[in-house]
C-alpha cells in the first residue's frame, strides 16, 4: 500500500498575524485533512526563524495590525523571502489573507512610509485617507485553475489599505457585494500560479470549506475531486449564511 499523502504546513508568525481569528483557517485544514486520513503537519515560524522551503507544501500567513505586519515584513525579508520564492516555484501553495495578502505583494505605503514586501504577486497598497473598508463580502472566482466558474467565496474584510493590481496580474475574483481589493475597481484579491491574495476573513476557510479542499488538493498535487467527500451539511449552512450576511 502506498503511503497516504501527508500535507505539511508552515504558518508564518501565528502570534502576531491573526487577526479575526484567522487561526481558524488552519484548523479547518487540519480537519478536512484528518477526516480523511491525511497526514497534517504544522510548524510555526516566527520572528528570526528560518524557513525551509523544501519541508512545507502549504505556507500561510493571516491578517494583522500595521504595527504587527512592520514587524513582519522586515523579517520575512531578511529570513523567509528567498525560501519563500523557491517554494512557490517548486508548486508550493502560499495563501495570504488581509495584511498578510498585502506583505505578498511588492509593497505597503502608510504616508512617507514603505512598508516592503516579498513581492510573489505583482500587487502594491496604499493607506489612504478615506474610511477602512469594513463589511461583509462576496466574491465570484474568475478562472483559477480547476475551480468551477461562478464559484463564490464569502467573509468579512476590514482594512484600511487600497490594493492596486500590476498590469497582467490576475485578481482572485470579482467583488459581487462588498470593497474587494480598493473599493473602486470590482477586483477582489490577487493570484499568481499557487500563490493565492485575498482580503477575506471570516475566518475564510471555515465559511468556504470547498476552497480549503481546493488548497489541500493544490499543495498535494491532486484534482480536488479525487479528495474523499466529506458529510458538510454544517460547512454548507456556515457558507450560505456568510453568503446571505453579504447581501447575496
Ligand atoms: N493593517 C492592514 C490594513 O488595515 C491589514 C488589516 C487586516 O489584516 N485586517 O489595511
Amino acid at each position: 500500500m502506498p503511503e497516504p499523502p501527508a500535507l505539511r504546513v508552515c504558518a508564518l508568525y501565528p502570534d502576531l498575524m491573526n487577526i479575526y481569528a484567522d487561526r481558524g483557517n488552519l484548523i479547518v485544514l487540519e480537519r478536512r485533512c484528518a477526516w480523511r486520513g491525511i497526514g497534517f503537519e504544522l510548524t510555526a515560524s516566527g520572528l528570526g526563524e528560518p524557513l525551509a522551503a523544501e519541508d512545507h507544501e502549504l505556507f500561510y500567513l493571516g491578517g494583522g495590525q500595521d504595527r504587527d505586519q512592520r514587524l513582519c515584513a522586515e523579517d520575512l525579508l531578511e529570513h523567509k523571502r528567498a525560501a519563500l520564492h523557491a517554494a512557490a516555484g517548486r508548486g508550493a501553495v502560499v495563501l495570504g489573507v488581509c495584511g498578510g495578502y498585502q506583505l505578498l505583494g511588492h509593497s505597503y505605503a502608510l504616508g512617507e512610509e514603505r512598508i516592503e514586501g516579498v513581492g510573489l504577486l505583482d500587487v502594491e497598497t496604499v493607506r489612504e485617507d478615506g474610511p477602512r473598508l469594513i463589511g461583509n463580502v462576496a466574491i465570484e472566482l474568475d478562472g483559477l485553475a480547476g475551480v468551477r466558474p461562478g464559484s463564490v467565496l464569502a467573509g468579512f474584510e476590514n482594512h484600511g489599505g487600497r490594493t492596486r493590481l500590476g498590469t497582467g496580474q490576475a485578481p482572485l475574483g470579482r467583488v459581487l457585494r462588498g470593497h474587494g481589493n480598493d473599493g473602486r475597481s470590482g477586483s477582489e484579491g490577487a493570484v499568481a500560479a499557487n500563490t493565492i491574495g485575498t482580503y477575506l476573513h471570516g475566518p475564510l476557510l471555515p465559511k468556504n470549506v470547498w476552497f480549503a479542499d481546493w488548497l489541500i488538493a493544490t499543495a498535494l498535487g491532486l484534482d480536488p475531486a479525487e479528495l474523499a467527500p466529506l458529510p458538510d451539511e454544517i460547512e454548507r449552512m456556515a457558507h450560505e449564511s456568510a453568503c446571505r450576511a453579504a447581501g447575496l
